[in-house]
């Protein structure tokens, strides 16, 4: 199993040390990091699975890394912790405003640190697995979990059944289905759909998605694909 990478941003040595020495012992790869500025950095480029952050820093505050960490979505889905001193219960509200997932008031035990870290790193990965499955081609993203399509980035209202007709065909560019092998692959629980039904879902799915449509290329005499 790969190594958690866990980004602790705080200046005071001895937290830091602390929370290095706790968070190594149960397994996690671990970076300190003293600054707003160095946090900011870093974590857009090394992609860490987790943030503890400290909301009293020198220069760019913890509350600043949290807002530009949430807003950018490169970032956004990277959980945060905040640490705070008790007396920062505003800065506490405005940071899970702000889209931190959890926070710890000083002084605090390393053993629910750590329990706090596992819980939001377990809370977190089925927006992975389920980012895993996301078909991005063309100008299209296609979500299944939210069973939303994009073109351009703009939704696009599809039917359940024009949804399942586009993410069959899109899963496996460039493979020919037939009629025959879409409707069963979206036949779901009540849906009942023929082979000639298809070819209906087909159009109301291609009007819909416009210039987007060009992706779904009839094969005269098969069926259907999603271009390559
Ligand atoms: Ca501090």
């Amino acid at each position: 199993m790969v190594r958690k990478h866990i980004l602790i941003v705080e200046d005071e040595e001895e937290i830091q040390e602390l929370v290095r020495y706790n968070l190594t012992k149960e397994g996690y790869a671990v970076t300190c990091l003293e600054s707003g500025e160095e946090a900011l950095q870093r974590t857009a480029r090394e992609r860490p699975d987790l943030v503890v952050l400290d909301l009293m820093l020198p220069g760019v505050d913890g509350l600043e890394v949290c807002r530009q960490l949430k807003s950018h979505p490169a970032t956004r889905d990277i959980p945060i912790i905040m640490l705070t001193a008790k007396s920062e219960e505003a800065d506490i509200v405005t940071g899970l405003e702000l889209g931190s997932d959890d926070y710890i008031t000083k002084p605090f035990s390393p053993r629910v640190l750590t329990a706090r870290i596992r819980a939001a790193l377990r809370r977190n990965v089925p927006a992975e697995a389920e980012d895993a499955q996301v078909i991005r081609s063309h100008n299209l993203v296609i979500h299944p979990g939210r069973h939303e399509v994009l073109v351009d980035d703009e939704p696009v209202g599809l039917t359940p059944t024009e949804f399942r007709v586009l993410h069959t065909l899109a899963a496996r560019p460039g493979w020919v289905f037939t009629r025959g092998q879409i409707a069963d692959a979206v036949h779901g629980g009540e849906l009942v759909v023929t082979e000639r039904s298809v070819d209906v879902h087909i159009v109301g799915l291609r009007k819909k998605l416009g210039e987007a449509s060009q992706w779904i290329e009839t094969v005269r005499g098969v069926g259907y694909r999603f271009k390559e």
